[in-house]
């Protein structure tokens, strides 16, 4: 049936900041493996959404269905467990380590310590981080710190990653090889990704869909040729 490759859905999620009202009743669903960007002005809610599905924040009112299961209680713990990884808009790396002890951090948590190395490398080799598996992360250019940070994510092995700005201050080269990256993690292992991103020529790049956020709802969804053409949308974006 339709709802069978669904990996998430909320039903009237809701986060109320005292008397202001971040997330309102939003409806929301992602099929597995595909890649949405959410956008919308300054204070729409889009992180507070994102850190409502992460458990970083907990839920005024509403449900979290993730994977077929109410997730809306569970800590952030227990959902990184189930699948679910987040990719700060701040680094996460740690600056002082190699970039092999980064990848420790997020492997200790999922796997036997006997599946570091095998499991290390094939992270390494995906990410095309192996000649600096020994590189202090704080030596590695942009491009390459973003790449150990999702590697760290996909570590996990998740079903779902959620990235706040992944490409913010990235060349232009660096942020195709983050759209490349992207599709494969989507189209080959079959990962949802929500994106929260500015720049519309970048989500035209990747998205399979657009949800637009604005004050704390969904105010338009569909194709980014749907969303472009859309008067209102740019309205939003002027008024702000
Ligand atoms: P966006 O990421 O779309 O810019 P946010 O989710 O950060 O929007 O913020 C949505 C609204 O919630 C804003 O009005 C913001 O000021 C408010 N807000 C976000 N986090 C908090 C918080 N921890 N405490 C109080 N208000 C918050
Ligand atoms: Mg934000």
């Amino acid at each position: 049936g339709e709802g069978s490759s669904r990996v998430l859905q909320t039903r009237g999620l809701t986060k109320h900041f005292g008397g202001l009202t971040a997330t309102d009743e939003v409806d929301f669903a992602l099929e597995e493996g595909e890649l949405r960007c959410l956008i919308g002005p300054n204070g729409a809610g889009k992180s507070t959404f994102i850190n409502l599905l992460t458990g970083q924040l907990e839920a005024s009112a509403g449900s979290i269905y993730y994977d077929g299961r109410d997730i809306t209680e569970l800590s952030p713990h227990e959902r990184v467990g189930r699948g679910i990884s987040m990719k700060f808009q701040v680094p996460s790396i740690y600056e002082e380590f190699t970039v092999a002890q980064n990848l420790r951090i997020p492997l200790q948590q999922v796997v036997d310590a006997d599946e570091y190395g095998s499991r290390t490398r094939k992270i390494l080799e995906r990410f095309d981080l192996l000649a600096e598996r020994e590189t202090t992360a704080s030596d590695l250019s942009h491009g390459q710190q973003q790449r150990l940070e999702i590697g760290m994510a996909m570590a996990m092995e998740p079903k779902l990653m959620l990235l706040d700005e992944p490409v913010a201050g990235l060349s232009v080269e660096e942020t195709a090889d983050i759209a490349e990256l992207f599709e494969e993690i989507t189209a080959d292992d079959g990962v949802a990704l929500i994106v929260i991103e500015h720049d519309i020529d970048f989500v035209e790049s990747i998205a399979d869909r657009v949800t637009v956020l604005d004050q704390g709802s969904i105010f338009r969804e569909g194709s980014i040729e749907e969303i472009r053409a859309d008067s209102e949308v740019k309205r939003i974006y002027l008024g702000d």
